[in-house]
C-alpha cells in the first residue's frame, strides 16, 4: 500500500457551454475565496440579509420566505415538494423531459399521489391540457418545469397559473435554468413556490438553491397535519435561522453564500432586462450559424429556450467523437442528449457568463472544422458569417 501525495488542484480552463455548470465569472470565484466566518457572525448575517433582498429582486417577488437552500437545484426541488406535500396529497406533474420526471419521482417519494401528464420531449403543455388534468384530479399542487434543460423547451407559466388557482391548487415552478436568462415573475404570475440553482444562468458554482414561497404556500404549510418528512429541508426550521431569531439549524455553506452574493450583484448590475436581451441575442446568433450548417432544433420555433439550445445531431456524425474533439482541441464542453435524446441531440448552453458573442463564434468555428473532419461538406465559414450578420444588426 502506498499513500501518494497527489498534485494540487489545477483544473483545465474550459468554456462551459453545456446544460450546467456554466462559466463562473472570476469575480464570483474571488468572492468564494474570501475568509470563512462563522455562520452566526454579524458579517455573515448581513450577507444573508443582502442575499435575500437580491434574490427577491431576481425572482421579482416580495415574498418574505425567500432564501437559498444548502444544496444544488435538486435540493430546492425536494425542499419545495416536501414542504407542500403531506402523505396522500394529490399532485399533478407535467413530464416532458428529465426534470419533470424527477419532480414526479421526488413527489412520489414524499408520499404524494402523483398524476403525471405527459408530452413528447421538446413540446410544452397548453393551458387546456393542464386544465383538463386539474379538473379531473383536483390536486393540492401542480408542478411544472419552466425551462426543461433536457429538451430546450420553454414552458409558458402565466396562463397555467390562472388555471391552477381557479381550481384551488398551488403552483410549483422549476426555474433552475430559467432564472437570470428569461423573465421569471413570481409575484406577477402568482407562483406559489419556486426553486432555482446557482450554476445555470447565475454564473456561480453549483451548491445553493434559491427558493421562494408565496402567501398561499405559507398558509398550506402552516395547516400541515404532519411534520415535514425531511428535517434538513423543513422550511419552518430554516425560517428560524433566516429570520430574526437566528436559531442554529445547520452550518450554512458560508463561502458559497459569498459566491452567490457576488453573482447576484453582477446580474443586478447588468440589469435583468439587459441579461435577458443578451441571452436572446446570443441564441439568435447561434441559431443562424447552426442553420447555415443544416442543424435543426428539437423544440418548435416559439418554444425555444435562449440559454439551452437542444439541436439534432446531423446524420452520420459520430456524437461521442465530436464532443471529445470539442473538449480536447478547443476546450469547449457541450452536453450530450439524455434519455430518449441520447446519441441524437446536443445541448448547447449559453447560460449566464457563458452567453457571450465570443463563445458563439468560437463554438461555430470549432463545430464547422470538426464536422468537416468527419466528412461533412465544407460550408466555408458560412456559419460564422451568419452569426456575425445577426450580431451586426444588434
Ligand atoms: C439542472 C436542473 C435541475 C437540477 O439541478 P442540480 O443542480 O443538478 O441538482 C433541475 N431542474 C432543471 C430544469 C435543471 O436544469
Amino acid at each position: 500500500m502506498t499513500n501518494p501525495i497527489f498534485a494540487a488542484i489545477a483544473p483545465p480552463l474550459r468554456v462551459l457551454m453545456g446544460p450546467g455548470p456554466s462559466d463562473v465569472h472570476p469575480r464570483v470565484l474571488e468572492a468564494f475565496a474570501r475568509p470563512t466566518v462563522g455562520h452566526l457572525d454579524p458579517y455573515y448575517l448581513q450577507v444573508m440579509g443582502e442575499l435575500q433582498q437580491m434574490l427577491r429582486q431576481v425572482f421579482r417577488t416580495d415574498n418574505p420566505m425567500t432564501l437559498a437552500i444548502s444544496g444544488t437545484g435538486s435540493a430546492g426541488m425536494e425542499a419545495t415538494v416536501v414542504n407542500l406535500i403531506e402523505p396522500g396529497d394529490r399532485m399533478v406533474v407535467g413530464v416532458n423531459g428529465v426534470f419533470g420526471g424527477r419532480m414526479a419521482e421526488v413527489a412520489t417519494r414524499a408520499g404524494a399521489e402523483v398524476t403525471r401528464i405527459e408530452k413528447p420531449w421538446g413540446e410544452v403543455f397548453s393551458a387546456a391540457e393542464v386544465a383538463e388534468a386539474v379538473e379531473k384530479v383536483r390536486p393540492k399542487v401542480v408542478g411544472i418545469v419552466m425551462a426543461e434543460t433536457s429538451t430546450g423547451a420553454w414552458q409558458p407559466i402565466e396562463e397555467i397559473s390562472r388555471i391552477v388557482h381557479d381550481a384551488g391548487a398551488l403552483l410549483l415552478v422549476d426555474a433552475v435554468t430559467s432564472l437570470g436568462g428569461v423573465p421569471v415573475e413570481v409575484d406577477a404570475w402568482q407562483i406559489d413556490a419556486i426553486y432555482s440553482g446557482t450554476q445555470k444562468c447565475l454564473s456561480c458554482p453549483p451548491g445553493l438553491s434559491p427558493v421562494s414561497f408565496g402567501p398561499r404556500a405559507m398558509e398550506a404549510m402552516q395547516r400541515r397535519k404532519h411534520k415535514v418528512q425531511s428535517w434538513y429541508l423543513d422550511i419552518s426550521l430554516l425560517a428560524s435561522y433566516w429570520g430574526e431569531e437566528r436559531v442554529y439549524h445547520h452550518t450554512a455553506p458560508i463561502n458559497m453564500t459569498y459566491a452567490l452574493h457576488e453573482a447576484l450583484r453582477m446580474v443586478l448590475e447588468e440589469g435583468l432586462e439587459a441579461s435577458f436581451a443578451r441571452h436572446l441575442r446570443n441564441h439568435e446568433g447561434l441559431r443562424a450559424g447552426l442553420q447555415a450548417l443544416g442543424i435543426d432544433f428539437t423544440a418548435a420555433e416559439g418554444n425555444r429556450l435562449p440559454m439551452l439550445n437542444a439541436v439534432k445531431i446531423p446524420d452520420g456524425v459520430d456524437d461521442a467523437r465530436l464532443r471529445k474533439d470539442l473538449l480536447n482541441l478547443f476546450g469547449i464542453e457541450i452536453g450530450a442528449g439524455l434519455g430518449v435524446f441520447k446519441g441524437k441531440v446536443w445541448r448547447i448552453g449559453l447560460m449566464g457568463h457563458a452567453s457571450r458573442t465570443r463563445n458563439v463564434l468560437l463554438f461555430l468555428a470549432a463545430l464547422e472544422q470538426l464536422l468537416e473532419s468527419q466528412g461533412r461538406p465544407s460550408v466555408g465559414g458560412a456559419s460564422i458569417a451568419a452569426a456575425n450578420a445577426v450580431f451586426a444588426q444588434a
